[in-house]
């Protein structure tokens, strides 16, 4: 059975995927932070294993890691985890700055990197990384947020050019609008305008982003590598 761990498992997207992968034949390793009651439900439901971490913490990293390797070692990785924050550029703090990059590409560093040894010393492996439709076109007010993704970007076109070699791919889920509680902040109006301004003219499902995850986990897409595909329903094209 192959081991695949998902970071940030216990909402939203991430939750999809833990499903998505359960139901055809993984090991599911559900990473959460502060998700607890959700993460033990969805494990109950999946039977994928929780596992706590916060991934911006390489302590945490590594002890997660450590722990899934008494079941053996991974073959897939899904960077899933994230934070998204709206505010004028003038009101971003220091701290704003350090923690959107701490959670949304330190972690994703941190967890890849102490991954990645599985990978080479098997010679294959799949590593799917989440930016969004704003890491490519940027959004106001989402500075911190839409260069965070944008970094995601960069580190998953220069990852796959290193790993190519060592039978591993690469590649980035770019994200448009998801009815996910990242966007349950905003209003009624501001979601019918973001459906408006969507040539499908709707938000995309959980389930649709984790079946193009596991795509990109299958043998179906033994050639695809480095590449940032976006479902967004036109919104970005
Ligand atoms: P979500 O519903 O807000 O869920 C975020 C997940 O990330 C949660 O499971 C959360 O776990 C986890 N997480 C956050 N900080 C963490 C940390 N420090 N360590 C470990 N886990 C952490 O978000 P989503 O909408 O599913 O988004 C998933 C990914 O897709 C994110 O990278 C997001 O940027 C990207 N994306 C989403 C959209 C969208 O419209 N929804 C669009 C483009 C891109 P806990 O709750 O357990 O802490």
């Amino acid at each position: 059975m192959k081991n695949i761990l998902i970071t940030g498992g216990s909402r939203g997207i991430g939750a999809a995927c833990v499903k998505e992968f359960s139901k055809n034949g993984f090991r599911v390793f559900l990473n959460y932070n502060n998700s607890e009651k959700s993460a033990k439900k969805l494990a109950d439901e999946t039977g994928a294993i929780p596992v706590k971490a916060d991934i911006s913490n390489s302590d945490e990293v590594k002890k997660m890691i450590d722990f899934i390797h008494g079941y053996g070692k991974i073959s897939v990785l899904v960077n899933n985890a994230g934070i998204a924050e709206q505010k004028l550029f003038s009101d971003i703090s220091e701290n704003d700055w350090d923690r959107m990059f701490d959670i949304n590409i330190k972690g994703m560093f941190l967890v890849t990197k102490a991954v990645l040894p599985d990978m080479i010393h098997e010679k294959s492996g799949k590593i799917i990384n989440f930016s969004s439709i704003w890491g490519i076109s940027g959004a106001s007010c989402e500075v911190h947020y839409s260069a965070s993704k944008a970094a995601v970007i960069g580190f998953t076109k220069a990852l796959a050019k290193e790993t190519g070699l060592s039978g591993i791919n690469v590649n980035c889920i770019a994200p448009g609008v998801i009815d996910t509680e990242m966007n349950g902040h905003l209003d009624d109006e501001t979601k019918t305008e973001l459906c408006q301004e969507t040539p499908l003219n709707r938000m995309g499902t959980p389930e649709e982003v984790a079946k193009l995850a596991y795509f990109l986990a299958s043998p179906d897409s033994d050639f695809i590598t480095g590449q940032i595909i976006s479902p967004n329903g036109g919104f970005v094209i």
